[in-house]
């Protein structure tokens, strides 16, 4: 199996090519084309199965389709548990679009650090990668919206949990629009994650590496 069976655009073909990825991962060969298809999808996939490309690719190639963001309503969002996979997941996001034309902009915010700078960050944003907490601290300071948010993912999902944020993440599905594509992966299918589960996705397609 090629990244090129997976229905990707040649564009980001090639910036696969530029990251020197080979082939795809298992994950990837079954989540990429369920997210190009604009399917719910649940992924039971540790940390180097390859899970962060096997979102951010698909929605690479989706943001491709659209204007440039120019506001604060932002169309894609990443909730993950921690600082460092928020990091992770925009440096992840950056080094690919560095080589597509609609240049994409990925932003990572998470508490511990001064809020400011986040917020003057915000304007134009493609990718949200954020904290729970931290994200409503924004949206309390009206610093961003997500009234228009197209596709919602949640990665460590059982982490997620099991750092207490579920009110936190039960605060920012209430100000989502109801329409919209759900994205949700956990290293494990404890019975922890079954709630959310139900709560967020719609006949997901899913998918286990
Ligand atoms: P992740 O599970 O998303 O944290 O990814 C684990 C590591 O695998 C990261 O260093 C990725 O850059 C790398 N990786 C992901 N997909 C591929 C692939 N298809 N070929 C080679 N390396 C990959």
């Amino acid at each position: 199996m090629n990244f090129s069976d997976l229905g990707l655009s040649k564009q980001i073909l090639d910036a696969i090519k530029k990251a020197n990825y080979d082939s795809p991962y298992p994950i990837q060969i079954a989540a990429i084309p369920a997210i190009l298809q604009k399917k719910d999808v649940l992924g039971i996939a540790p940390t180097g199965s390859g899970k962060t490309a096997s979102y951010i690719l698909p929605i690479l190639q989706r943001l491709q389709e659209k204007e440039a963001n120019k506001g604060r309503m932002i169309p894609i969002l990443v909730l993950v548990p921690t600082r460092e996979l928020a990091s992770q997941v925009a440096e992840v996001t950056e080094n690919f679009a560095r080589f597509l034309n609609r240049p994409v902009k990925a932003l990572a915010v998470f508490g511990g650090v001064s809020i400011n700078p986040q917020m003057m960050k915000i304007y134009g944003t493609d990718i949200l990668v954020a904290t729970p907490g931290r994200l409503l601290d924004l949206l309390s300071k009206n610093a961003l919206n997500l009234n228009q948010v197209e596709i919602l993912v949640l990665d460590e999902a059982d982490k997620v949990l099991n750092m207490g944020f579920k009110e936190e993440v039960d605060l920012i599905l209430e100000r989502l629009p109801k329409k919209r594509q759900n994205i949700l992966f956990s290293a494990t299918s404890e019975e922890s994650v079954e709630g959310l589960i139900n709560e967020m996705l719609h006949e997901p397609v899913r998918i286990s590496a």
